[in-house]
């Protein structure tokens, strides 16, 4: 029996998936989305470039090298979010309770849905059918009793996946998986759990209970979904939530290269805020207000949700032009939304590897250290003081 059924739907290769949907030409080819830039990184590449050794997070000229022959495409975020909610609204039509993790996945809280859909397994074939016929688009599904189980099965065969583990297969479904698999464990913990000897998530499971828990919180979470125990719930309308930061200024500014200090700070209050509460944003949202108190916003999707100040800066920087900033502004704020738990970016960043945001964190997580000791005027980035950099 299946106390709860739980459906964790991703799409396959979604940004590239789009391009190749939109632009017929590129169907069957290796595209690479991502900036051209020296420093650009492919966000997704499509599954006819993924055998050459192509990566999301890998840098684009490393991606040419190794697929000279690939069609590089830069993101169009206006175009994805618009699919984004059209795939929302399908998984809407099979459950009330839909939680979107980002852009292109979601778990859909299916209990009691059975009279409508049938089994689990008739349940993620007809939200595959429901999404490839409505957006000629592919979706990889798991079904599983918890969160934690049905999201590990999406992405096993992936592209064009429905894996579906029943309650009693849970173990064995589990327990050959390497530990990068568990939800928590990046590259260092892998390292860490690998010095213990413990290769396989059946190792983990297998752990003395008091031996885990002596390796702290972490360890207790790991040994909780070694074991397949995952209380979370399937959480509905956290869309809503954002975290903001603005200041009214002691004197009006024009200009970027004076407003740009003023959304540093605003950037690095929120990320240390997104990183306390346990959130990325997806989103970000740039408010000026003129010295008439004439309000002014522009917000962007984000290519990867990120609780780095670095980051949600950068995206900032790129919404200015849309802004006359030859006005005077009063009052200069960002907010971030589309809120989405910590725990799929460190999911995410087992599957990806390397994650390019990983270095900016640490430098934030130390900045949390100080700000927590000294409070906020203690440290400063340098670029802060000196706009230009
Ligand atoms: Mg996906």
């Amino acid at each position: 029996m299946w106390p709860q059924i739980i459906l964790h739907a991703d799409m396959d290769a979604f940004f590239a998936a789009v391009e190749q949907r939109d632009r017929p030409e590129l169907k069957g080819r290796p595209v690479l989305i991502g900036s051209t830039s020296r420093r650009g990184v492919v966000t997704t590449a499509s599954y006819e470039a993924r055998p050459f050794g192509v990566g999301s997070a890998m840098s684009m000229m490393k991606a040419r090298e190794l697929c000279p022959h690939a069609v590089v495409v830069r993101p169009r975020m206006a175009r994805y979010s618009e699919i984004s909610h059209q795939v929302m609204d399908i998984f809407r039509d099979f459950s009330p309770r839909v939680e979107p993790l980002s852009v292109d996945e979601a778990f859909l809280d299916m209990t009691g849905a059975e009279g409508l859909f049938g089994s689990p397994r008739e349940m993620g074939a007809a939200l595959k059918r429901a999404v490839l016929e409505q957006t000629g688009l592919v979706v990889s599904v798991g079904a599983a009793t918890t969160k934690y189980v049905a999201k590990v099965a999406s992405d096993l065969e992936k592209p064009d996946g429905l894996v579906v583990v029943p309650p009693e297969e849970v173990e064995a479904f589990l327990h050959p998986l390497p530990v990068r698999r568990l939800w928590g464990v990046g590259p260092k913990g892998e390292e860490r759990l690998h010095k213990l000897g413990l290769m396989t998530i059946g190792d983990v499971a297998r752990l003395e209970p008091s031996l885990a828990a002596s390796m702290g919180s972490l360890g207790a979470h790991l040994f909780a979904l070694a074991n397949g125990r995952d209380p979370r719930a399937v959480v509905t309308n956290r869309a809503s939530k954002s975290v903001g930061s603005e200041r009214t200024l002691g004197e009006d500014i024009s200009g970027e290269a004076a407003v740009r200090p003023h959304l540093l700070r605003a950037a690095d209050d929120v990320a240390q805020r997104l990183r306390k509460h346990g959130y990325r944003a997806a989103g970000i949202r740039v408010k000026l207000k003129t010295a008439q108190f004439e309000l002014h916003t522009r917000q962007r999707r984000l290519v990867e949700p990120t609780d780095v100040a670095k980051s949600l800066y950068e995206a900032a920087l790129t919404l200015l032009p849309e802004f006359d900033l030859s006005r005077r502004f009063r009052l200069v704020g960002l907010a971030a939304f589309d809120l989405v738990e910590e725990e799929s970016r460190q999911f995410e960043l087992f599957k990806a590897g390397v994650q390019s945001d990983e270095h900016r964190r640490r430098l934030d997580t130390a900045l949390d250290a100080v700000h927590d000791r000294f409070g906020g005027l203690s440290l400063r980035r340098a670029s802060e003081l000196d706009p230009e950099r």
